[in-house]
Order: structure tokens, then C-alpha cells, then sequence
């Protein structure tokens, strides 16, 4: 199982790579998952806003470059003829996106479902065209519909696959077409509700569409193919001197991905981890470097920290009891508020009689405070982000703590916790500090001579 993000297919000189790839690294039976070309689906989903503000000519202009490049690509690789169906293809989604952009709904839930069947383009005619540059290059591929394997439930944007539909439509889709010789090639991030309708699983969603469509098969490994040479010590555009890590275990990895690395969509992990599927992360550019691989076995490094995730926009709530409920009943009633309204909440720590916890999707946060104030007194600090330090060895090594709030001691934190994995220790500060942060720590673990644990906190430190 191979899956290829936006930049891996961005141009006719990476389709060309992709082609290498599949035939030295896809095994006997390769499946493909490819994502939209880079660019694509945020020109998609600006054309969608663009046609709210009643400006639908602007809207189909943006597109327009966009769907070029796809022709350029086919005008290129594929014989005169093939370019042509491709063409007609191209024509074809056009023609669609053109008419959902005219007929945009004014109300918020049918505008969510449109934005999806207009985003659902992009990784539509990545496929189409991957498919048949592979089939030039000489592999016999089928391009599939990713609507008919995966299966979801009706959250436009941010859809949650129904396991068992998912994994018995994608092995009848699949399978008959792995046994007659054919490299099936699918879009990533785009799905169907079961009564057919568009969804999509969040951006970013191609990595999953990879891990779930690799469960169903029980593919021999999951491989994400994208720009850096596999997961790295931390965010490169923070930390440029940040370096790839050989090997992660699957909560290290969970860890990493739900907490900002968006090398890997943050549900990635879990269908791999259900069954044992080793995820390795390749670098296109690169292919025969040695990426990163992500199994079962804990690896517990010397240093002992991994990498460092971090994620900004995020606001954290502290409720603080008027001691009306006891402390479960409070609990309990303060999370069927975020229930409720379907807000994921992030990071949790709790005392006897205060809750704090952070939140990103604060589309819902006037409601949600509203409900929250009969139960106490609430406080909003908003423009937070969240550092995540990762390892196997901070189950085990103490002292790590004490050298990670050493390293960023002037920096307020918020709000401090570790996971229950014991793999993660997750704090909260201010948005504007955290790439100096991640810097510093990034330097303290990975760039300085491994000190002793506990040398570097001097007395008073
Ligand atoms: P693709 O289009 O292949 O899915 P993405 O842009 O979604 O690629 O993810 C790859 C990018 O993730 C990298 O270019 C890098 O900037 C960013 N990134 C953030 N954190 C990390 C990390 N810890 N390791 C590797 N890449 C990271
Ligand atoms: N094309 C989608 C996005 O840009 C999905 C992905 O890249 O994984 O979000
Ligand atoms: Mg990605």
C-alpha cells in the first residue's frame, strides 16, 4: 500500500518519480492512494467561499489554472490519445464544479456537503491522472472511486468511517482487481455517507484513506510517501536542523500526529495499529532514504525523547466549580456540553474543584460557554498552542520533566499533562512563544551532547 501527498504529485516530473516508486517499492500486489495536487484543494475550497460572496466568474477562474496544470501534466506523460480522454475528463469535472458553484446553498449544513463534492474533484482527477500515467509507464492500473470503498457517516468535513462498511466494501472493490494483475489507484481524504452522499475525512485526510484502505486489506506495510524523509525531530519549518527518526512506535506516533506533526493525519495510526500493520514514511524526492518506520515494538532511544509536536489555535477553558455538583456529577455535565455540541476537546487536567482544557474548533464556543456558566465560573484564554515532548523513555526515565520546564522556564505554562500512554508529557503556552520554544528544546534534546537526566537542572533551576 503506497499513498502519495499533494507535493509527491505536484508537477509531470513527480508523476514520473511516482511511477518509479510503485515498481521498486510497491511489492508484487501494489494499491496506490494518491491526494489531490498540491494547491488543488484549497483553490477548490476558496472557489466554494469565493462563489458565497456571490462572485461565481472569480470562482471558476481560480479553478481554471488549477485543472490546467492536471492537462499539462497529461499533454506530457500521456500518448496524444490518452491526453485527450484525460481531457474530456477534466472537461467533465468542469462542467460539475461549475454548476455546484452556481447552484451554492445559502444555508451552513447544505454548503458544508457541497464544499465536499467540489473538493472531492481534486483527489478525483489525481487518480484518473496518476492512473494513467502509470499505465504509460507501462503498469496496468485501474483508477477507483474512493466514494465506493470508504464508508462514512454524514459529518461533511470531518466525516468518521463506519468500520465494518468501509473494510467489506474496499476488499469487493479491491480484491477482484489485485487478482486480475491491476495496480488499483484511489484519492485519499473523499468518501461516501451511505446513502451516497460526498464526505470527506478533514484536510489532510489522504494519510487515513492510506491506513484504512491498507487494514482492509492486510497490506504488508502502509507506505506514506511525501516531502521529508520520514517523521522528523520537529516541525521543519520551526526547526530547520530538525532530523528524521528511524523508528517510532505506534503511540509514539499517535502522539506526534494528534498533536500537530501533519506529516501524518492524526487518525493515521490507529487502523494500522488494529492490525499490526507497520506505516513507514518515505520521502518522494528521496526514495531510497531510510525514512521512518512505525510498528508495535517500543524502541527506547538513549536520549530518550523523540520529537517535539507542537500546534497553534488553541483556546483552553478553565471551569472552576460553585460546588453545586459533586465531582462526578460536575464531570459528567461538563462534558455533555462538548458532547453536545460535537466540539473534540484536546488536553484535560482536573483538580478538586477546577477543570482546564484546550479546544481548536471554537465554531461552537458562545453556546458552549453559555451552558458552561450555571455549572461555574469559566475563563477563556484564547491564541494558546500546545507543545507535545514524545518518547517510549519517558515512561521510564525520570528527570525528563524537570529538564523540559528548565528549558523553557520563563515561558508561562497554562496547563501540564501526560497522556495515559505515558509517552507524551503535553503542555500549554502562549501562541507567540512557541517557536521559541520548540527551538529550545529542540536544541537541549537533540542538539547538545546527551547530558546525564537530571544535570541539567542546577540547583534553583
Ligand atoms: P503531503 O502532501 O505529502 O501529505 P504534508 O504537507 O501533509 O505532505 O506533510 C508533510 C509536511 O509536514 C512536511 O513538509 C513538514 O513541513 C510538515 N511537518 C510538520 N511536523 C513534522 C514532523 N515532525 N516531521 C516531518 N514533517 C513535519
Ligand atoms: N487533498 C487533501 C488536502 O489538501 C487531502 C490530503 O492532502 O491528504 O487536505
Ligand atoms: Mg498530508
Amino acid at each position: 500500500m503506497l499513498k502519495f501527498g499533494g507535493t509527491s504529485v505536484a508537477d509531470a516530473g513527480a508523476f514520473e518519480r511516482v511511477a518509479t516508486i510503485v515498481r521498486m517499492h510497491g511489492g508484487p500486489r501494489p494499491v496506490v492512494v494518491v491526494s489531490a495536487l498540491a494547491g488543488m484543494t484549497d483553490a477548490l475550497l476558496a472557489s466554494v467561499t469565493t462563489a458565497a460572496q456571490a462572485d461565481v466568474g472569480r470562482a471558476r477562474q481560480s479553478v481554471e489554472g488549477q485543472l490546467d496544470r492536471h492537462r499539462e501534466v497529461a499533454r506530457r506523460l500521456l500518448a496524444r490519445e490518452e491526453a485527450a480522454s484525460f481531457d474530456a475528463t477534466v472537461a467533465r469535472a468542469r462542467r460539475e464544479i461549475v454548476e455546484l458553484l452556481e447552484r451554492l446553498p445559502t444555508e451552513w449544513e447544505a454548503q458544508a456537503a457541497l464544499r465536499d463534492e467540489v473538493a472531492s474533484h481534486g483527489e478525483r482527477l489525481a487518480a484518473s491522472l496518476l492512473a494513467a500515467t502509470l499505465a504509460a509507464a507501462g503498469l496496468p492500473t485501474r483508477a477507483v472511486d474512493a466514494r465506493r470503498c470508504i464508508v462514512t457517516d454524514e459529518a461533511h468535513g470531518q466525516a468518521t468511517p463506519l468500520a465494518p462498511d468501509t473494510e467489506r466494501r474496499t476488499r469487493a472493490e479491491l480484491l477482484p482487481l489485485l487478482d486480475g494483475g491491476l495496480v488499483p489507484v484511489l484519492g485519499g481524504y473523499i468518501a461516501a455517507a451511505r446513502r451516497g452522499r460526498t464526505t470527506t475525512l478533514g484536510r489532510g485526510g489522504s494519510d487515513y484513506t492510506a491506513a484504512l484502505v491498507g487494514a482492509a486489506l492486510r497490506a504488508g506495510e502502509i507506505q506514506i510517501w511525501t516531502d521529508v524523509s520520514g517523521v522528523l525531530t520537529a516541525d521543519p519549518r520551526v526547526v530547520p536542523r530538525a532530523r528524521p527518526i528511524p523508528r517510532l512506535s505506534y503511540a509514539e506516533a499517535a502522539e506526534l500526529a494528534y498533536f500537530g506533526a501533519r506529516v501524518l493525519h492524526p487518525k493515521t495510526i490507529q487502523p494500522a495499529m488494529e492490525q499490526r500493520i507497520p506505516v513507514r514514511i518515505c520521502n518522494s524526492r528521496a526514495p531510497e532514504d531510510r525514512g521512518t518506520v512505525v510498528t508495535a515494538e517500543p524502541d527506547v532511544q538513549p536520549e530518550t525523547v523523540k520529537a517535539i509536536a507542537h500546534k497553534t489555535g488553541v483556546t483552553v477553558l478553565q471551569i472552576t466549580s460553585t460546588g453545586m455538583l459533586g465531582a462526578y456529577g460536575f464531570l459528567r455535565a461538563l462534558f455533555e456540553v462538548f458532547d453536545r455540541y460535537r466540539t473534540v476537546v484536546d488536553v484535560v487536567t482536573t483538580s478538586e474543584v477546577s477543570v482546564s482544557l484546550t479546544l481548536e474548533d471554537v465554531r461552537s464556543l458562545p453556546q458552549i460557554l453559555g451552558e458552561l456558566r450555571p455549572l461555574g465560573d469559566v475563563s477563556v484564554e484564547p491564541e494558546r498552542a500546545i507543545v507535545c515532548v514524545v518518547g517510549e523513555g519517558l515512561r521510564t526515565t525520570p528527570g525528563i520533566a524537570a529538564r523540559i520546564f528548565t528549558t523553557v522556564r520563563d515561558i508561562n505554562v497554562s496547563l501540564i499533562s501526560q497522556g495515559a500512554s505515558r509517552v507524551n508529557l503535553t503542555f500549554v503556552i502562549a501562541e507567540d512563544r512557541v517557536r521559541d520554544a520548540v527551538r529550545r528544546l529542540h536544541e537541549a534534546f537533540f542538539e547538545r551532547e546527551p547530558a546525564p537526566v537530571g544535570a541539567a537542572v542546577e540547583p534553583g533551576g
